[in-house]
């Protein structure tokens, strides 16, 4: 009976040490596998004992690289669409079902006017445009305009997330190209509308020469030099549209060198000469003979023609204008004064727009096409300089213009 019981007992402790022994790796394997789980970059070390176990780690193991694999896959891809979206010039915003934000680019985030990354919040709180409501709710992929507040106007199409709810709305500016069909339009319907007087002017001179004037030599001469005025008219515009084209198309060649603005000065003065003498303008220059700009010579000339005609053009009879230059830091200043009637403010802050005149009688009766100065601004600003105008005291207009300055070789050594 007792060799029984001790027998029992031996088996009984048995068991419980061989249970222990097999449970404890058991355990050990349970705990490394919930640290895989947490991280799946480590690995269950040895598995001491049984040969299944170490068989199932082994299999753990192979489950962890594969699952490390996929996360690092799941990460570049990640890495890759973020740096991909932030790269575009178009706004990227993916909402889900309830129209929160999960991903947004820099393009997006730009237009929105954010920084943070909006990540999880709703969208319509942040532009509250119901143009993007009714965008989001329908059911279908579809595209409005619309103006975001605070930011440009912008093309927003919405495409379905495939089997999703949410959606991805890419956005697009289109400030610029707006603008830009605005300024085209404008432009050819101030073209025609300069081109329409000329023209009318020609046909009806002609005809009327035709049924007879043609025979009667004061009318006829009349006719005659009418038809002469309203071609050079023509031939005026035209020469001015095709220079902003050249200027527009980067057509217009430039060769920047030294340019001596005195002896360039005397030369634009040149072309202005008989009509300022017809006007009995008196037209004064004064200027540092050593002052020397960077710039085109031919392209400085007619800005300086430009100028000092229109100072010519729109001054009374026997009124002054005044061309000087000096240095100005790095920069020589020129300036074409006069003492005219000068222009209201109003008018002062547009001249330089293509067609914009402060007076249409006085420019068009002076020959005047109305793109003298969006010429000259072109052309300043393609050289690197600045051009601008100021009232003149007591009376009169100062339209100035910088360009950089080169020194002159006894300059240069000095320095
Ligand atoms: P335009 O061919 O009509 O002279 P511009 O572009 O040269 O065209 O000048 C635009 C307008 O600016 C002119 O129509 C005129 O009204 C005004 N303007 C330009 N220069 C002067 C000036 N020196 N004094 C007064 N008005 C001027």
């Amino acid at each position: 009976m007792e060799t029984v019981a001790i027998a029992l007992g031996l088996v009984v402790l048995t068991a419980i040490v061989t249970t222990a022994i097999v449970r404890r790796p058991l355990r050990r394997l349970a705990l490394e596998t919930q640290r895989i789980v947490r991280d799946p970059s480590r690995r269950i070390s040895m598995i001491s004992g049984d040969a299944d176990l170490k068989e199932l780690g082994h299999w753990i193991n192979a489950l962890a690289e594969d699952s490390e694999r996929s996360r690092d896959a799941l990460h570049h891809e990640r890495t890759l669409l973020a740096s991909v979206a932030d790269g575009l010039t178009q706004g990227v915003i993916a909402i889900d079902g309830e129209r929160k934000i999960e991903m947004l680019n820099d393009a997006a985030r730009r237009m929105l006017g954010v920084q943070s990354s909006l990540v999880g919040e709703p969208l319509l709180e942040f532009v509250r445009v119901p143009e993007l409501r009714e965008l989001i709710d329908h059911t279908d992929d579809a595209s409005a305009e619309v103006q975001l507040p605070n930011g440009p106007r912008a093309l927003i199409r919405a495409a379905r997330t495939w089997g999703r709810a949410g959606r991805v709305l890419l956005l697009e500016d289109v400030t610029a190209v707006r603008k830009l069909e605005t300024v085209r339009r404008d432009f050819v319907a101030n073209v025609s509308h300069e081109l329409r007087t000329p023209v009318a002017v020609i046909r009806a001179n002609a005809e009327t020469l035709l049924a007879g004037a043609k025979n009667d030599p004061v009318m006829s001469t009349k006719l005659i030099d009418g038809l002469h005025r309203n071609a050079e008219r023509l031939a005026r515009i035209l020469a001015d549209l095709l220079d902003l084209s050249r200027l527009d198309a980067g057509q217009y060649r430039m060769e920047l060198g030294p340019v001596p603005v005195l002896s360039v000065t005397e030369q634009s003065l040149t072309a202005v000469e008989t009509q300022a003498q017809q006007r009995k303008i008196s037209v004064h220059v004064d200027m540092p003979e050593r002052l020397t700009v960077k710039a085109d010579a031919k392209a400085l000339d007619q800005i300086l023609v430009n100028l000092i005609d229109n100072g010519v053009k729109y001054t009374q009879v026997e009124g002054n204008v005044w061309v000087e230059a000096r240095e100005l830091g790095d920069a020589i200043r020129i300036e074409v004064r006069d003492d005219g009637p000068g222009i209201s403010d109003k008018h002062r802050a547009r001249v330089f727009e293509r067609f914009y005149r402060a007076d249409p009688s006085r420019s068009r009766e002076a020959g005047g096409t109305g793109l003298g100065l969006s010429i000259v601004k072109h052309l300043v600003e393609s050289m690197g300089g600045e051009v601008g105008v100021e009232p003149n005291t007591p009376r009169g207009s100062i339209f100035w213009l910088q360009l950089p300055s080169v020194p002159t070789p006894t300059e240069a050594l000095a320095s």
